[in-house]
């Protein structure tokens, strides 16, 4: 697909303004005050959409509840990865037969990834019909026009035709306040790995012009923020589509040469495109954290082939290894999958031992879930879930025991951190991050919540780490 009819146009950006003054508009002359409530599912490509839609809706007069009840509108944006998130959104969805009986008017809008699976579309429209408005992915930019389509038309609408994905920009957001910020740079994904239902709900791999996304992290630090972390699906896939030589490395030392006091993060990376010039790169940057996410999945080339991960395992040490010589005191954490259809104890043992081997930080494990419409999801898989379950509680104890000795490692050791808010535990009332992200639980004095603060590491477990503030 050609570069210009991956970008919408300026004019159809301003067209959807134009919905969103009509439904100003409409609120606005029967006097009423809508109030929205967006529940966003998944990963953090989904919260950043979710900040789109609520930016959207604030320019169309809305203000925000976490009430359904309480709510004119009713927004669920999904994920799909997992079947357990698809089950609760289901749930949510049923409940809101109520909030609907009390309140006629309220509007019901599923989006995000599930929403954009025809399966999940088609059983929406049949069983679940006080739903009004179901939309995928694709279509977010045009969210105003869809709604109105809605109000003036008091009929069910649904955008949710199978497209190879655009990329709108000038789509207002609604931003957390406070230190960290998200910046997607790339969409979609081209890599199909067995298991994945994203390339299916998310397009193919579309990357922003880096003008823009270099515009809006500078606007980003300006503006306080102080963790910036780029996104996407490969977001070391950064540029493969654009013409030319630019890559994610020259991306990240473009954002590395603007002016302030910030760490800039990325996730997901994927293997095949983590390059030398990547973690040379990273390793030049003083503002790049000195933290990779580098999901390897699975520890056996026979898993990885049936995966369709495009590495081996030999490949992912060799990254790993180079990184590792590169920055001292790297920290790696990965996503990790035991019980692959057809995986033997062999091959999941392979998993454990690549674990072992590297020593990460932490992991994200998962015991696998059939995605209908994948690949994978059609392989026999005769191990049952109580064997896997065994296989995965190994993998957690050699993992376990990894990150309590890389936490304890830090005892008695000064670290820079960014104190992001305030913890649950009245003990530690202050939680902040370290360059590595990883939690530390802090001693301190509420003022330095928003700053980078040096502190004391006194204490750690499994999980986190515990600390004192010092001053200088
Ligand atoms: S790289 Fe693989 S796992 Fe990641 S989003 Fe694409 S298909 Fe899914």
């Amino acid at each position: 697909m050609e570069r210009k009819d991956v970008l919408i146009a300026l004019a159809d950006i301003a067209r959807q303004r134009s919905f969103t003054e009509r439904i100003r508009a409409m609120f606005a002359a029967r006097q009423a005050h809508p109030a929205a409530c967006v529940d966003t599912f998944g990963c953090q490509q989904n919260v950043a959409d979710g900040q789109k839609l609520m930016g959207m809706l604030r320019e169309m007069g809305f203000s925000f509840t976490q009430e359904p009840k309480e709510a004119d509108l009713v927004i669920l944006n999904t994920c799909a990865v997992r079947e357990h998130a698809e089950q609760r959104v289901f749930g949510n969805l049923g409940a809101l037969t109520h909030t609907k009986k009390e309140n006629p008017e309220q509007v019901i809008c599923l989006c995000g990834c599930m929403a954009q699976e025809e399966r999940v579309a088609r059983r929406v429209k049949e069983s679940y019909r006080h739903v009004d408005l179901v939309f995928g992915p694709h279509a977010l930019w045009k969210f105003p026009e869809l709604l109105w389509q809605v109000y003036e038309s008091h009929k069910r609408v649904f955008s949710v035709a199978d497209e190879h994905g655009s990329i709108a920009e000038g789509i207002p957001t609604v931003r957390e306040a406070g230190v960290k910020a998200w910046v997607s740079i790339m969409y979609g994904c081209n890599n199909f790995c067995s298991y994945c239902i994203v390339p299916y709900v998310r397009g193919r791999e579309r990357s922003r012009e880096k003008d823009a996304v270099l515009a809006e992290v500078r606007e980003l630090v300006e503006s306080g923020y102080k963790d910036i972390t780029l996104l996407g699906q490969n977001v070391n896939s950064y540029g493969n589509d654009l013409d030319g030589e630019y890559d994610f490395a020259d991306l990240l030392s473009d954002i590395d040469c603007i002016p302030g006091d910030y760490l800039i993060r990325f996730m997901s990376s994927h293997p095949k495109d983590a390059t030398h010039k990547l973690f040379d790169t990273m390793a030049r940057c003083g503002h790049v954290a000195k933290q990779l996410h580098l999901p390897f999945q699975s520890g056996n080339d026979r898993v990885l082939r049936e995966m369709n991960r495009r590495y081996t395992r030999a490949q992912y040490l060799e990254e790993i290894h180079y990184a590792k010589a590169k920055m001292p005191g790297l920290v790696l954490t990965s996503d990790v999958i035991i019980g692959f259809p057809g995986e033997t104890e062999a091959e999941a043992m392979d998993t454990v031992s690549l674990v072992d081997e590297v020593g990460f930080d932490a992991l994200f494990t998962f015991i696998y879930s059939p995605r209908p419409g994948t690949k994978a999801a059609a392989l026999p898989d005769p191990v049952p879930r109580s064997e896997k379950q065994k296989w995965f509680d190994q993998l957690l104890e050699v993992q376990n025991a990894k990150s309590a000795a890389a936490h304890a490692a830090y005892v008695g050791r000064m670290e820079r951190v960014l104190v992001d808010g305030e913890s649950d535990d009245p003990d530690w009332p202050l939680s902040s991050r370290t360059e590595g992200n990883r939690l530390v639980r802090l001693k301190g004095d509420k003022a330095l919540i928003g700053r980078f603060a040096n502190v004391r590491i006194t204490d750690s477990n499994t999980w986190a780490l515990y600390g004192e503030a010092v001053t200088e």
